[in-house]
This record gives structure tokens, C-alpha cells and sequence, in this order.
């Protein structure tokens, strides 16, 4: 009797204390449908299910704010208020003050009020078509960057009248950056964050070695697995911007989402692609920069990528670039050269340049 006492007692204690958790495997992943792309949240350790699922609440609360089409959204409501200053939440103003210095930085390459343009394209509501060339004069007089009522307060912002702005070439490297404080506040050792062409590779893999990241081949866009290289990261965002990412055809030219604000028309570079890689422990939203800048630096094309590369090398806030040209090319900075891999048999020639 005394020994069945026991034995039921051992198997409540058994059955009342969870098996203890090994944070080099215990992993939570989830998808999340947000900003218009398939996203994965993969996160690891003791807490990576209330991380991964923090993490989702952020991209939700973000959308929320930055959506173009959703005409609740902080974004819409600033798009329709007619020139009237609108109270924003803390991230859309700081959103829109980054763009505004990115515009400055990359000569109006980065331009968030090229929204009017885009939509002409379709590319907003997915009704595609090819503008006139009046009709795109007219909707890039409205260009212009959002005022601040009150400089310095970035609480209340303004447009022209007519104006709209468009956050899809930053939001999603903004998610990644509050995603990197979710990680960090609880205490995720590892976490591979996935949001359509903007990943945070946080920590390194649970057998020590680096997380590899794809790039995309854009020639094999249709098979998401076909690579034009890979990138061994740890602790770092990479951001890919190209125009195989969402385009239409007609009369057999093909249109692309990229938008050069000088014209009006997609950007039309040489570049295929743009990946800008940079360390996730640098100052100044490092997620944002490389999202702002993959989109600004496809517009410049090689050469002046290139240039913005080497005069940005000694800021504070270094990058480094894989561009994959039209003829065939894939041009890596020195920087990068230990961690990228070139895909054998892939037909492109690579360069690295200093
Ligand atoms: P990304 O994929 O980050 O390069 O962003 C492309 C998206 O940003 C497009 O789908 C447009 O919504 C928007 N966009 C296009 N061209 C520009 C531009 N030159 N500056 C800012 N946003 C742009
Ligand atoms: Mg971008």
C-alpha cells in the first residue's frame, strides 16, 4: 500500500513540473500575413513562443499605423486630411522624419510622397497599366517631404494638398528593427526573422555557425529556391529590393514596382537586384537604413551605389552591398567577402570591388 502511495505521488509530481527546456532547441515559428507578404518568425529558447507571438503583435500594431490601403490606418488618414496637420503615433513620426533624411541623403532616389505615382502604375491596388506621360507629370509636381508642424516635435505632420506618401519601400525594415528590440527584451538567444525580402539573422544558428541567407536569383524568380549566392550572417539585417518582386507585362516591356522619382517611370539602372547587409547593433535603426537604402541605391544603378558605398564606409552606420546587374553580373563589396557564397553553375560572373 505504502509502496502504491509512492508511486501516484511520484506521478503527480511527474505530471505537475513541465520537462525543462533546452534554449538551444526549444524554437516557436509562425506565419504571419502582414504588409502584403508571407512572413516567418522563427525564435528560439526558454521564451521563444511568448518572443515569437510579441513579435507578431509588433508587425500587426505597425501595419495598423503604416498601411496604405487600409483606410483606417494613420497612414490613410494623413493621405485625406487635405493639407491639414495630422497627430501621429510615435512610429509613424518617426518613420517619416527617417524617410525625410533619406531622401536627402540619396538626392530624392528615396521618395515616400512618389505614393500618387505609384498608384498611377496599379501598383497599389494591383490594377495595373502604363500612365501617359502627362499623367505622370502632373502627379510628380506633387512631390515634396511631409512637414512637421513643429520642428523638432514629430507628432504632427503635414502634407500639400494632393499629396499622399507611400511607406512600402521602409516599413517592413522599420518592423524588423522593433522586431530586434521584441528579441532582445526577452532575451532571445537566436531568432530568423523572415519579412519578404528584409531578414534579421539574430545571433547565429544552435550549432554555432552562421545563418545562411539566400539571395534570390532574380533570372529564377519563379522558384524561390533557385539563389544567385548566399549570405553567411549572424547579428545582422539584410534587405533585398528587385524589380522581379512585383511587375506586370505589357506589349512585352516589363514594369516593375521601383520607381525612379525623377521620371515616373520604373527604375531603369542596370540593376536587377540590390542587397544591403549591415550589423544589427548599430545605432540609428540599421534595419530601416538598409531597407531605405536596397530601394534608393536600385534607382541610383551601380556606378552610384557604389560611390554612396565607399562615402558612407567610415560613418557610423556601415553597410555593404550585393548587386546583381542586367548583364549578368554580381558585384560584392569587400566587406562581405568572407561571408557570401557564390552559387556554383548559376551563369553569373562575380566581382568584388574596394
Ligand atoms: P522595396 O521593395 O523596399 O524596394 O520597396 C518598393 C516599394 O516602395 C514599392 O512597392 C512602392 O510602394 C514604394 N516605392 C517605389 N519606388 C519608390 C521610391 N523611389 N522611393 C520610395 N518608395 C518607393
Ligand atoms: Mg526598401
Amino acid at each position: 500500500m505504502r509502496r502504491l502511495i509512492l508511486y501516484v505521488l511520484l506521478l503527480a509530481l511527474l505530471g505537475g513540473c513541465a520537462a525543462p527546456v533546452d534554449p538551444d532547441t526549444a524554437r516557436e515559428s509562425i506565419q504571419v500575413l502582414a504588409m502584403d507578404t508571407a512572413m516567418l518568425i522563427t525564435t528560439y529558447g526558454e521564451r521563444s513562443v511568448p518572443a515569437a507571438y510579441a513579435c507578431e503583435d509588433t508587425i500587426r500594431d505597425l501595419e495598423a499605423q503604416f498601411s496604405r490601403t487600409d483606410p483606417d490606418s494613420a497612414v490613410s488618414r494623413l493621405n485625406n486630411a487635405g493639407g491639414e496637420s495630422v497627430e501621429v503615433e510615435e512610429d509613424l513620426g518617426r518613420l517619416i522624419l527617417i524617410a525625410n533624411t533619406y531622401h536627402q541623403w540619396t538626392n530624392g532616389a528615396l521618395d515616400i510622397s512618389i505614393a500618387p505615382v505609384a498608384s498611377a502604375w496599379g501598383f497599389t491596388e494591383d490594377s495595373f497599366r502604363v500612365p501617359s506621360q502627362e499623367e505622370l507629370e502632373e502627379l510628380l509636381r506633387l512631390k515634396g517631404r511631409p512637414q512637421f508642424s513643429t520642428p523638432g516635435i514629430v507628432t504632427s505632420v503635414s502634407l500639400s494638398p494632393g499629396q499622399s506618401i507611400d511607406l512600402g519601400a521602409i516599413a517592413k525594415g522599420y518592423a524588423a528593427d522593433k522586431i530586434l528590440e521584441v528579441l532582445q527584451e526577452y532575451e532571445v538567444p537566436r531568432a530568423n526573422i523572415s519579412l519578404g525580402g528584409n531578414v534579421l539573422a539574430y545571433g547565429g544558428r544552435p550549432d554555432g555557425t552562421p545563418w545562411r541567407v539566400g539571395i534570390q536569383d532574380p533570372a529564377r524568380a519563379e522558384n524561390p529556391n533557385a539563389f544567385a549566392g548566399v549570405l553567411n550572417l549572424t547579428d545582422s539585417f539584410a534587405v533585398t529590393s528587385g524589380g522581379y518582386q512585383r511587375f506586370f507585362e505589357e506589349n512585352g516591356e516589363h514594369y516593375h514596382h521601383i520607381i525612379d522619382p525623377a521620371t515616373g517611370y520604373p527604375a531603369d539602372s542596370g540593376l536587377v537586384s540590390v542587397t544591403v547587409v549591415a550589423d544589427c547593433a548599430l545605432p540609428e535603426y540599421p534595419g530601416t537604413m538598409c531597407d531605405a537604402l536596397s530601394t534608393a541605391l536600385f534607382v541610383m544603378g551601380e556606378e552610384q551605389a557604389l560611390d554612396f558605398w565607399r562615402f558612407w564606409k567610415s560613418s557610423k552606420t556601415p553597410f555593404e552591398l550585393v548587386l546583381i546587374t542586367e548583364d549578368g553580373r554580381v558585384v560584392v563589396t569587400e566587406g562581405l567577402v568572407d561571408r557570401f557564397t557564390q552559387e556554383e553553375g548559376s551563369g553569373y560572373d562575380y566581382e568584388t570591388v574596394s
